[in-house]
């Protein structure tokens, strides 16, 4: 079985990728990572071409013929970082996956020092670029991003959307990516009963090429973290989300329409004239409305796959069929 499988997304980063084989060519050779595997030490290196319009997949493709561990697997258009990531989790054989980014901003050497706090007891280690070394207007948004992400999530992590990550496989296995939610991936995680942790890494500037995230990741990055949120802690049970609004809805209109009713039989006051009537009957069609809404989620989510349901750290002693849907070997 393959120790250790290097996932490198990249878009239009043809400059950048020479220098980054041979670096990352240059960890894979240490003995101070071989000695973290049991013998022999073997590797893969996943590049994922996220529809570069560049040279960068006949760079690769050049390289191939000499270098057997190196992969590639190449998109027909860009579909985003989180597709690209997902790709390479799918392929990845690795009892071991590292993920990093082409851009030469992460240190391949660092590598070895993210797995060696992996091997402490942790299912995800996440670099943490310490001094981050981008312009302003990348690290000030992204310090907004991760304290939100922190105070609503309760996670104590303060770069969650660094390249460099190192996982157990049964972390990459079970990810479900949607949407641009590479950033949240620590968060869906640890929400699965992973332990996550960090580690300071040393970041470089951008070399080559340019970055390939504009402002626009403010509005995605928005949904996102919203999609997030309620996939970790509803999905399961919308009707507690939905349902519980729509009551309380409900009960808020059906007060005030008892009242104007009461008002109006007991002391004859005329309904008509009573702004406060649009908001009962407001409240009472959006409190249904809720309601049917977290009904509808509930049979949408008991007919979905049960896969979600539970995460399996361990199966001693099943058949290989059994194992198969268990899913914790192999
Ligand atoms: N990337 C990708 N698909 C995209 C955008 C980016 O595969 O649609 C890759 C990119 O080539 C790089 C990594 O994701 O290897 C991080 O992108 P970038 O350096 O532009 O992000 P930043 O470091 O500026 O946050
Ligand atoms: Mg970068």
């Amino acid at each position: 079985m393959t120790s250790l499988s290097v996932i490198v997304p990249l878009f239009n980063e043809e400059e950048s990728l020479p220098e980054l084989l041979s670096q990352l060519y240059g960890a894979m050779q240490e003995t101070e990572l071989h000695r973290l595997f049991p013998e022999p030490f073997t590797f893969e290196i996943i590049m994922v071409d996220d529809g570069s319009t560049d040279n960068s997949c006949r760079v690769i493709e050049r390289l191939i013929p000499s270098k057997p561990e190196l992969r590639l697997i190449s998109f027909q258009r860009n579909f985003g970082k989180t597709a690209a990531l997902s790709a390479g989790f799918m392929a990845a054989a690795g009892e071991c996956v590292c993920t990093l980014d082409a851009d030469l901003q992460d240190d391949p050497f660092a590598i070895k020092e993210l797995i060696k706090k992996l091997h402490e007891g942790y299912d995800l280690v996440s670099g943490w670029k310490q001094e981050r070394k981008d312009p302003l207007s990348k690290t000030l948004p992204s310090k907004l991003f991760n304290t939100v992400t922190r105070l609503f999530t309760g996670i104590t992590l303060h770069d969650f959307n660094c390249g460099l990550k190192v996982y157990r496989r049964a972390v990459t296995r079970r990810l479900e990516l949607h949407g641009q939610m590479h950033r949240y991936i620590p968060v869906l995680a640890e929400w699965d009963g992973f332990k996550v942790t960090e580690l300071p890494v040393r970041h470089r500037a951008r070399q080559f090429g340019e970055t390939k995230y504009g402002s626009s990741r403010f509005f995605s990055g928005l949904f996102d973290f919203l999609s997030v949120l309620f996939i970790t802690r509803y999905l399961r049970r919308p009707m507690h989300f939905f349902g519980m609004a729509g009551l309380i809805s409900m009960l808020l209109g059906f007060s005030i329409s008892l009242y104007i009713t009461l008002d109006k039989i007991l002391l004859n006051k005329p309904v008509s004239n009573r702004p406060i009537l649009f908001l009962g009957i407001l409240l009472l069609i959006l409190g249904v409305q809720l309601f049917s809404t977290g009904l509808l989620g509930e049979m949408l989510s008991s007919s979905s796959t049960k896969e979600r349901l539970f995460a399996v750290r361990e199966s001693v002693n099943l058949t290989t069929a059994q194992a198969k849907k268990f899913g914790s070997t192999d």
